[in-house]
């Protein structure tokens, strides 16, 4: 699992969901707050933010087998925030 930390920008941000906008500003839309991000990088680029590795691990499962959405590729995957 990748871990996200340094990302090209000298601000702290002081939440998860802050910190994911910051890394991903091209994403249609962010839910959910949390350390554990379940990204599908298809044709939107949407992220789930989770408390724990479990619940991104849950919503993983869910998009890869229903799919995230209208064109969905199956890229999808858990990644890590550290503040
Ligand atoms: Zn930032
Ligand atoms: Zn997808």
């Amino acid at each position: 699992m990748k871990t996200y930390r340094r990302h090209s920008c000298t601000r702290t941000h002081r939440t998860y969901r802050t910190m994911a906008q910051c890394i991903w500003p091209r994403a249609v839309w962010i839910i959910g707050n949390g350390e554990f991000a379940s990204v599908a990088w298809c044709r939107a680029l949407t992220i789930q933010l989770h408390h724990t590795l479990e619940a991104a691990e849950e919503a993983k499962a869910a998009i890869d087998s229903t799919g995230c959405g209208g064109a969905c590729r199956g890229d999808h995957e858990i990644v890590r925030l550290a503040l």
